[in-house]
């Protein structure tokens, strides 16, 4: 059978092969992955429980079941002072990857073009080839603390997009922008008719400051598309739940191809949602201190290491500059001589190349004894393309 061109369009996953190199050693501590070590909170798991016992296994309404979403609703008015109506403008989702895709088959056309800001999660760019998009890549920098900023979005040529996805805080280099900065965008976004896909998934996980979403910005709700979810705060990965928040019309765009494709979030994944919305701010609340501990102690070996580090404010990631030019060959390096996983930045897209993405979403013990094995690497491994 052939498959049809658009696949062709997708490279598999660049980092297949590393993952491969590391299932091969026994002794491996990985800071390759991007989800919590933690479970999702005791009470939470319990509700899920108690709906299996019930026998609560039917599908839901589309949109998913009415008072999670009211529930939503009333959490990101609280937290981001974000205000939709759980009927019309709230759509529950199989994860935020399921949110993503959806915002593409909705408002993507064939040969529309969506600027993606690099580096980025993974999914982004397949997900616009798939629609039949192109993909202008808008590389932020180091020296930007890779945000995104008017400049190089204009260098990028995104003016000419019908679309901009922006992800903050972020996945690699776990950035966070102000309420200034990303004012900056709105400004953009606005000028050159942009609508916006703002992937917030990690805004629980904004340490230095709280997290705004470029939807409460002047004239930004009725041009953007949030989409938010329960894997990273609640430790949810596996339970497949996320959510869209978007105007009347994008949601019920959004539904029409979730109603034939995936008729329904969940269900289990939707009571543990809502207790877990109801009942464990506490618990949420502990694991973020406990990442913010991490965050510390990463940035600040980092330092001793003399390896340039920016001070990632956000997410589970830090995003060093690797001592060797060659990002690629000193991941493989590392994970072959000390058995540490950490993905090369090159994975992430334009941007990414040079820096190495560090997940410190894994215990403290594993952590620091990752942060001795590559700190030793260093001192005795010069690059051997200098
Ligand atoms: N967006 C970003 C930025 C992510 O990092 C991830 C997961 N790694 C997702 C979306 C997908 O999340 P979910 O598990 O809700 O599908």
């Amino acid at each position: 059978m052939k498959p049809a061109e658009r696949i062709d369009r997708v490279p598999p996953s660049g980092i297949r092969r590393f993952f491969e190199l590391a299932e091969q050693r026994e002794d491996v501590i990985s800071l390759g992955v991007g989800e919590p070590d933690f479970a999702a909170p005791w009470a939470a798991r319990e509700a899920g429980i108690a709906s299996l016992e019930q026998g609560k296994t039917s599908y839901t309404a589309n949109r998913g079941r009415q008072d999670l979403r009211a529930a939503i609703a009333e959490d990101v008015d609280h937290r981001y002072d974000l205000d939709y109506d759980p009927d019309e403008e709230i759509l529950v989702t199989a994860g935020a990857s399921e949110a993503v895709d959806l915002a593409f088959r909705a408002f993507v056309d064939p040969g529309d073009t969506v600027a993606v800001a690099q580096p980025c999660y993974v999914s982004y760019v397949p997900g616009v080839r798939f629609a039949g998009g192109e993909v202008c890549p808008v590389p932020t920098r180091r020296e930007d603390e890779f945000t995104l900023t008017p400049e190089v979005l204009a260098d990028a040529g995104a003016n000419e997009a019908e679309m901009l996805v922006l992800c903050y805080p972020n996945n690699p280099t776990g950035a966070t922008m102000s309420r200034d900065e990303l004012a900056e965008v709105a400004d953009f976004a606005r000028q050159h008719d942009l609508t916006v896909v703002s992937d917030e998934i990690y805004a629980e996980l904004s340490y230095e400051h709280d997290h705004t979403s470029i939807a409460t910005l002047p004239g930004m709700r009725e041009r953007t598309i949030v989409i938010n979810g329960f894997s990273k705060a609640y430790a949810m990965t596996g339970l497949r739940l996320g959510y869209v928040l978007a105007p009347a019309g994008a949601t019920r765009a959004m539904n029409r191809v979730h109603q034939y494709t995936m008729l329904s979030a969940p269900t289990t994944a939707q009571h543990v949602a809502l207790e877990a919305l109801d009942s464990c701010e506490d618990v949420v609340a502990e694991m973020v201190s406990q990442y913010d501990r991490r965050r510390n102690l990463v940035l600040s070996r980092f330092e001793e290491m003399g390896i340039d580090c920016f001070p990632a404010s956000g997410a589970f990631y830090a995003f060093p500059t690797t001592p060797w030019e060659d990002s690629e060959a000193f991941a493989e390096a590392l994970l072959e001589e000390t058995g540490v996983a950490a993905v090369p930045g090159d994975a992430f897209g334009e941007g990414g190349h040079g820096h190495l993405r560090v997940s410190y979403a894994t215990g403290m013990d594993g952590l620091k004894e990752a942060l001795d094995r590559i700190e030793r690497f260093v001192e005795t491994h010069d690059d051997p393309d200098a």
